[in-house]
């Protein structure tokens, strides 16, 4: 039986915050629900000094979901409710149509990680979209660009960069708290995939969706980078806005196909991050068209363009198409991306425009370093 999102809530309505006397869900204290096969994850957003006294009720929170049928798991974590910034200072009334834990979510609760430049996100609005594929050569086409780059597959529940990217082993620890990135095409990676086999279920005990990618952002030794691109999990519900709001980003671009446009999905991104101030820097669309490996002719298989139009409806960046190309398939799936295993391909090139584009967009400068000058004594 599918675990709803509604049943989850209704749930948790059932249990009361002892020391405010209402339920933690008219509270909005509940956010970043997140449901996978059964697998059931939030966040209980208190005040840090109630932290410690609050165990309990996480307990109780648990327990309550856990009893639904169909679920298998649950994990609830306690995670620290950010003072409100600026003149926002009272609440804000939840928008028509979201329940409370949407609003709990869009409380920015964000802190630069050090040494690192910009942050940004690859979002789509569903999964499948190549999502990953375009976060992997975004990111290296930063790399053959110049930057000092680092990825962070938020995708605990799918991560893929692992497999794209060509790395495998586990991270080390130096001092025993930091884990070392991994490495490899002179890019930095962190990815659950290290630490938990991709063909493994994901079952959240313990340390669970948002404490995890604290982890990976901060208990990382990432050193310096000049931006890192983070892999975000598909969709846009609150799990997706808890993330966006947990990493200090400086923007982020949505990836789409021109079928999923049509669906309104990519739209749904861009509002996500607005809705937590998150500037989006542009609209990629993915498997825009079909050029025939045999024929060369091209097909538009799902009404090309699109992408195109929207973004200049939603007053966003075009940023660039990139066709459904057997290559890109074959080399992002064998770990070896076509922006650094094929440089010469003309994808390759698309992706490191597009590359520049995102640098230029988040740092104000061009991408594209001048050359070392050359002093002769
Ligand atoms: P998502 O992250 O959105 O779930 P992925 O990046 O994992 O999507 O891509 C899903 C599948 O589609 C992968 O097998 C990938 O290689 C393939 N794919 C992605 N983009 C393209 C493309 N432009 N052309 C051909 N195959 C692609």
């Amino acid at each position: 039986m599918k675990v709803t999102e509604k049943q989850v809530l209704d749930a948790l309505a059932t249990i009361a915050d002892p020391e405010r006397g209402a339920d933690i869900v008219s509270l909005g204290m509940v956010s970043g629900i997140a449901i996978r096969d059964g697998n059931v994850a939030f966040a209980i957003e208190v005040e840090p000094e109630r932290g410690q006294r609050l165990e309990p009720l996480r307990k109780s929170a648990e327990r309550a979901v856990d009893a639904l049928p169909g679920v298998l798991s649950v994990t609830a974590v306690l995670t620290a409710q950010a003072a409100p910034r600026g003149r926002a200072a009272a609440p804000q009334p939840p928008p028509r149509g979201a329940h409370p834990a949407a609003h709990a979510a869009a409380r920015p609760q964000r802190g630069a990680i050090a040494g690192v430049g910009a942050i940004i996100a690859v979002a789509s609005g569903k999964g499948g979209v190549g999502k990953s594929t375009v976060a992997a050569n975004l990111a290296l086409g930063l790399k053959a660009n110049g930057l000092r780059v680092g990825v962070l597959d938020a995708d605990i529940y799918g991560p893929s960069m692992p497999r794209m990217l060509g790395i495998s082993g586990r991270p080390r620890s130096r001092d025993g708290k930091t884990l070392q990135p991994m490495e490899n095409f002179g890019i930095e990676v962190m990815s659950m995939g290290f630490l938990v086999p991709e063909d493994t279920p994901m079952i959240w005990r313990g340390p669970m969706v948002m404490s995890a990618l604290q982890q990976m952002l901060r208990e990382v030794e990432w050193g310096e980078l000049d931006i890192m691109v983070v892999d975000m999990p598909p969709g846009t519900g609150d799990a997706q806005l808890t993330m966006a709001q947990q990493v200090p980003l400086a923007g982020a671009v949505i990836v789409s196909t021109p079928q999923d446009i049509a669906l309104l999905d990519a739209r749904k991104g861009l509002n996500m991050f607005r809705k937590v101030d998150v500037p989006v820097l542009g609209i990629i669309e993915n498997m825009s068209y079909f050029l025939c490996p045999h024929c060369g002719g091209r097909s538009e298989i799902f009404s090309h363009g699109g992408a195109r139009r929207e973004a200049q409806q939603l007053g966003t960046e075009f940023l660039g198409e990139v066709p459904l190309d057997l290559a890109i398939r074959e080399t992002s799936d064998s770990g070896r991306p076509i922006t650094i295993s094929d440089p010469d391909n003309p994808y390759a090139a698309v992706f490191r425009q597009i590359a520049a584009r995102v640098w230029e967009k988040v740092s104000g400068e061009s991408a594209l370093r001048p050359p070392p000058r050359i002093v002769i004594e």
